[in-house]
């Protein structure tokens, strides 16, 4: 069977709390650090290697946000010129504004690259400590609505030989909704451990 990627990279790449897996976006992250480097400048830190850049490059204009890069400098300051322009809304008045303490955050600057996205308002219950790893990835795509049940294979034009729910024997077609709220065999199931456990917990 070929390989789907079941959730969208943009998705898997946000913090769990908006729906991803907390991994860094490779080209993001490298931003908001190079965006570090900008802030040193931006705010004349007391370091070598600002003293090192402006003795270099910045010799006859020591503003970062005006300086435009000569032609036979280095690939690096270039290119940190050019994210430079990416930052510069970062700023206001030469301040950092995305932290309060106007302290370079890469984390916040990350945040702002990867833009608004949706809370997910179950993170908390998907990602308890007290769940299985594979159980909290299976909370996780059905959150999302990406478990790879047999309606989104045919969606996907996979071929599929039954499609129906085995668990049940009721020819309904395998869906998320299906498993998780209508099928008889999860219900019992469910009405079991409910009393097993004295609690009520529903599917919705
Ligand atoms: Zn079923």
């Amino acid at each position: 069977m070929r390989k789907v990627a079941l959730v969208a990279w943009e998705k898997v790449y946000c913090p769990k709390s908006m729906g991803g897996l907390n991994i860094k976006g490779c080209k993001e992250w490298n931003i908001a650090s190079v965006g570090k480097l900008v802030w040193q400048l931006a705010l004349n830190k007391e370091s070598l290697w600002v003293r090192w850049v402006h003795g270099l490059y910045m010799k006859t204009n020591p503003d970062i946000w005006t300086h435009s890069p000569p032609l036979d400098s280095s690939w690096y300051w270039r290119k940190l010129n050019s994210v430079k322009e990416g930052v510069r809304e970062w700023y206001s008045q030469s301040r950092y504004i995305l932290n309060p303490a106007g302290k370079y955050s890469i984390n916040s600057s990350y945040l702002a690259l990867i833009g608004r996205q949706q809370k997910m308002e179950i993170a908390d219950l998907v990602w308890s400590a007290v769940a299985q790893p594979k159980h909290r990835f299976i909370g996780w795509l059905a959150s999302l609505g990406k478990l790879l049940t047999k309606d989104r294979m045919i969606g996907m034009q996979i071929q599929v030989e039954n499609v129906n729910c085995i668990l049940c024997n009721e020819d309904a077609l395998e869906s998320q909704d299906h498993l998780f709220a209508q099928c008889g065999w999860i219900t019992a199931v469910r009405q079991e451990l409910n009393k097993w456990t004295r609690h009520d917990v529903q599917y919705t």
